[in-house]
Parts: structure tokens; C-alpha cells; sequence
């Protein structure tokens, strides 16, 4: 179980989780949020991610696709979020759960440190 982060304020990832809730549920789509379904929407919205830096080169400016990558990233983001809701999952609780898994698996070399400070 994740640790508790004193002070960290989740309202606003909970306000949107309610947004994206009501945009599906007053367009009726509700019954097309399945976990199978927004897990694949998760993957084609990924795939719509890794597509406009496909062909990108390192010294390549970004700058130019930054909507697009911001679009796409906003996609996937939502379908994540729809995910947690539909499945009941806290996602700032299992980020943090993994941080912890992570923390122990990938030590830093030296130590961890506090919020790698
Ligand atoms: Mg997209």
C-alpha cells in the first residue's frame, strides 16, 4: 500500500476524473467505457503519441508538432483516466504505490534521496 503524502492536494485529478465522467455518461457512452475498451483506447491513443515522433531526429526542434503532442498526450491521458475510474483505481495512489516498487528495484547510485534532491 502507497504511503500517505501529507499536504498533496488530489482534488484536481478527482474534478476531472467527475468531467470526464459526465462527458460520457450525458452522451450515453457510457456502456463503451469497458475496461477492454478504454485498455485499447489507452494503446491507440499511445500509438497516435509515438507516431508524431516516429520519423523525429534527435536534433530535431519539436517545437513545431508541440500541439499535436500535446493533443495526443491529453488523449491519453483522458482514456487513463476513464480507466482508473471505471475500475475503481486511484491513479495518484498507484503512481505512488509504483514509485515505491520502483524506489527499491532502481536505487539511485549513492542513495535515494528526496524527491531526487
Ligand atoms: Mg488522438
Amino acid at each position: 500500500m502507497a504511503r500517505e503524502r501529507p499536504g498533496r492536494d488530489s482534488a484536481e485529478i478527482h474534478e476531472l476524473t467527475e468531467r470526464l465522467r459526465r462527458f460520457a455518461q450525458v452522451r450515453s457512452w457510457e456502456h463503451l467505457h469497458t475496461a477492454k475498451n478504454l485498455t485499447t483506447a489507452v494503446a491507440a491513443e499511445a500509438g497516435e503519441l509515438a507516431a508524431v515522433l516516429q520519423w523525429s531526429t534527435p536534433e530535431q526542434d519539436l517545437a513545431p508538432m508541440r500541439e499535436e503532442l500535446e493533443d495526443e498526450i491529453a488523449d491519453v491521458l483522458i482514456y487513463v483516466l476513464r480507466l482508473c475510474d471505471v475500475l475503481g483505481v486511484d491513479p495518484l495512489a498507484a503512481v505512488d504505490a509504483k514509485m515505491e516498487r520502483n524506489e527499491l528495484r532502481f536505487p539511485a547510485p549513492g542513495g535515494n534521496t528526496p524527491e531526487g534532491g
